[in-house]
């Protein structure tokens, strides 16, 4: 029963030394959060220990009394935040979600229909070399060349004319609100289910400052950890109808045992996801992402505006355009990990640099409103960040590494916590 630093010092410093970049940094990765100590807690507990194949009441190992409770805790609360007929809280991760979800809804060789990877999409939704692109027949909608915003008639265009089997709307980096009712008329125009995957937005839907798509989409999938600031995990909503499908495509489907240790921190998750200081963070984090819009392109800044796609946000994320700048995605990637700010780079739509390099920077406001941010921290993070895209390889790094300083030592994190 040695500690962790006698048994295996090499990953106790490895710990030691990832708490100390999350104190020292400013996350700004869109799809990160801080979870609370009772998640960590949940998370790092002797659940971890127990086999539950099956679901509450009908498992097929002895001994599941105790964490049926906790599942059973996580699916209600869940289903009551989002207002949903049932929930599965078993996926490992938002990829897994996504794999049970088209098991349920399609078979192997039927078409689905989602937005293009490199225009906002995500892998699961048919990239060619996941499962989803591998296994399906794949057609896709892009952004409009000119708003870089998706356009429903584009959708039902390519709907009309591939008659897709499932049609996915979400995405990992789009800053704008999706036409859920308009989704769900075309999938009932050519005869698709319509799947939501709001594994980004999930936690501004839970605060009732996104408009939810639970009413309009057979099934809703989501990730646990992003905006909702949970344990690393998947669930998935859905209508009652598909209830029976979804269950079995999660387990035997797509799972063995479910990570029990990780379904208690989800109901954890959720229970604080239902209070007022969750919604109070939320609108933190939306309103930080608003005034990063703004700031980067506001001339009075830093001499000269950093251009952000479709001219602001609606979410938690902003997309910087590099299209015209010297920069490029790595380049700025760099710099701002020089000066302390995490963030990653990002191709944009029709973007004519390399994936691996890139024209864009995704970046995100919910680790900092965790962290406790709010209009004036976001206002001097924005300002580092635009001072120092403007000023590109001849910024005084030095200078900004220490405002994101005394911007972190004002707001500590996970204050006497030790690894
Ligand atoms: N769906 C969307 C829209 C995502 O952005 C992500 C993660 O980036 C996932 C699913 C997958 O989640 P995970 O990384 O937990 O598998």
């Amino acid at each position: 029963d040695a500690p962790l630093a006698e048994v295996d010092p090499e990953i106790a410093e490895v710990l030691e030394l990832e708490l100390g970049r999350q104190r020292e940094t400013l996350e700004m990765i869109a799809s990160e959060n801080f979870v609370p100590r009772a998640v960590l807690q949940a998370q790092g507990s002797v659940l971890t220990n127990k086999y539950a194949e099956g679901y509450p009441g009908k498992r097929y190992y002895g001994g599941c009394e105790y964490v049926d409770v906790a599942e059973n805790l996580a699916i209600a609360r869940a289903k009551a935040l989002f207002g949903a007929e049932h929930a599965n809280v078993q996926p490992h991760a938002g990829a897994q979600a996504n794999a049970a979800v088209l098991h349920a809804l399609a078979t192997p060789g039927d078409t689905i229909l989602g937005l293009e990877l490199a225009h906002g999409g995500h892998l699961t939704h048919g990239m060619k070399i996941n499962f989803s692109g591998r296994l399906y027949d794949v057609a896709s909608y892009q952004v409009d060349p000119t708003t870089f915003r998706v356009d429903m008639d584009v959708v039902r265009a390519t709907a009309v004319e591939r008659r897709p089997r499932v049609i996915i709307a979400g995405w990992s980096a789009y800053p704008r609100h999706l036409d859920f009712a308009a989704f769900a008329e075309i999938a009932r125009e050519v005869g698709a289910a319509l799947w939501v995957d709001m594994a980004h937005f999930a936690g501004l839907v839970a605060a009732g400052l996104h408009p939810s798509p639970v009413p309009h989409a057979d099934v809703v999938s989501s990730t646990v950890h992003k905006t909702i600031g949970g344990p690393r995990s998947g669930f998935i909503l859905s209508k009652e109808e598909h209830a029976k499908k979804i269950d079995s495509a999660v387990f035997p489907g797509q799972q063995g045992g479910p990570l029990m240790h990780v379904v208690a921190a989800k109901a954890t998750a959720f229970k604080i996801a239902a209070t007022e200081e969750f919604r109070a963070r939320q609108q933190r984090t939306l309103d930080g992402a608003q005034i990063l819009a703004e700031r980067l392109s506001a001339p009075d800044v830093a001499g000269a505006g950093v251009s952000v796609l479709t001219g602001g946000t609606d979410v938690h994320l902003v997309l910087v355009d590099l299209r015209e700048s010297p920069l490029d995605g790595q380049q700025a990637e760099d710099l701002l990990h020089a000066a302390g700010i995490t963030v990653n780079r990002n191709a944009v739509p029709f973007d004519p640099r390399p994936p691996r390099v890139t024209s864009g920077l995704r970046i995100g406001t919910p680790a900092l409103a965790t962290r406790g941010f709010g209009e004036a921290e976001f206002r001097e993070v924005a300002d580092i960040i635009a001072t120092a895209l403007v000023d590109g390889q001849a910024a005084d790094v030095a200078a900004l590494r220490a405002r994101v300083g005394r911007l972190t030592a004002d707001f500590p994190l996970y204050p006497g916590l030790q690894q």
